[in-house]
């Protein structure tokens, strides 16, 4: 089996070049050129040769290529629809804000959480991403725009939690200070609510921000929008999301995309209000994305702003979050799926 360097942890390389004969210190070298976007052993101007061939011999290095490109001429917003080494295809967004270059990342092909309203999980799963592909994302997106990808989110296609040791082999990598070293505190990961993993997450230390999407506040609506709900209840996830602020003094995001009459009622806003109080949190409220095989609309907006305006009555802290890219299908899915 051949190794796909762009996977590889710098240990987990040290380790392999050991075995292979090598020194120590070209793990350094060769980690350096993978993880800040080689794309073939010539490039590699210090290594030899023979290390090289050597390389050739076990290794490669995933790629990605541009399948679709679309500009939002509204802000500048970025949609890639990128192609892997299997033909299969993820979707990555570049965003424009005030504080740099965002991406938004796809952590799987498809997705099997089966929200209601989203995208994504139409198809089902076809496969996780491996960390390299994942980090491809980053790598790809950056070397077209020219410019520096200071931010990431990890809201794109798939569940990342669903795909836990490569996404966590991803953040070491694309955080590493001889890779693309950009700061846990300037990535967000966004989970459905994998309760055990939310868990697991909060032991490795890592000071990302981790945003939750909650979209209800009691079982019965989440249950009817999110499956994920019908095995983790939403006592366990706000249980588990107490336990990760406590270990980790991070504040969670909690993501509610608002749907016309299923969850965007002033009382649904005063119940929310109950079920995080007290929490170290931050409400992110998103006008939700009709998708036109589903049946769900956007809530008005005088019913976004009443919601908004009840929650900050009642202490929360919550914000509507900004549109962009609407011109070009920018949410979740909406490209890949075109092409299923
Ligand atoms: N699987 C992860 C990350 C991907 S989705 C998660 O569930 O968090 C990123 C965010 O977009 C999630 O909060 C998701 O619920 C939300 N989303 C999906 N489809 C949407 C739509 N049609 N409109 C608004 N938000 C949507």
């Amino acid at each position: 089996m051949m190794i796909d360097l762009r996977s590889m942890e710098y240990a987990e390389l040290e380790a392999f070049l050991t075995e292979s004969g090598e020194p120590k210190y070209r793990a350094k070298q060769i980690f350096s050129w993978v993880m800040q976007g080689a794309e073939s052993f010539d490039e590699m101007t210090n290594i030899s040769k023979k290390t090289k061939q050597m390389l050739m011999e076990k290794c490669f290095i995933s790629k990605l290529s541009i399948k679709e490109k679309y500009i939002s001429k509204i802000d500048g917003t970025i949609k890639y629809l990128f192609a892997l080494d299997d033909g299969n295809c993820i979707e990555t967004v570049i965003m424009r804000y005030h504080h740099g270059i965002t991406v938004c990342i796809s952590s799987q092909v498809g997705c099997r959480m089966g929200c209601g309203f989203c995208a994504s999980t139409i198809g089902g799963l076809y496969r996780s991403l491996t960390a390299g592909e994942i980090l491809n994302q980053v790598i790809y997106a950056q070397k077209d725009i020219k410019e520096r990808i200071s931010n990431i989110v990890m809201m794109g296609i798939g569940e990342p939690l669903d795909n836990y040791d490569n996404v966590i082999k991803f953040l070491h990598n694309v955080n590493h200070s001889d890779g693309l070293n950009i700061g846990y505190r300037h990535i967000s990961l966004s989970t459905c609510g994998i309760v055990d993993k939310i868990y697991k997450l909060a032991d490795e230390n890592l000071p990302i921000t981790l945003s939750v999407s909650l979209h209800a506040p009691n079982n019965e609506i989440r249950g009817g929008i999110m499956p994920v709900n019908h095995k983790y209840k939403i006592e366990e996830l706000i249980e588990a999301c107490r336990a990760y602020i406590k270990k980790t003094t991070r504040r969670i995001s909690f993501e509610y995309s608002l749907i016309s009459g299923v969850n965007d009622s002033v009382e649904n806003a005063e119940e929310l209000a109950k079920l995080l109080q007290g929490m170290l949190c931050h409400i992110n409220l998103i006008p939700v994305n009709h998708v036109e095989e589903r049946e769900y609309h956007k809530s008005k907006n005088s019913d976004i702003k009443k919601f908004q305006e009840r929650l900050i009555q009642l202490g929360m802290n919550a914000t509507i979050r900004r549109e962009l890219g609407a011109d070009i299908s920018a949410s979740c899915g909406q490209l890949r799926k075109k092409l299923l």
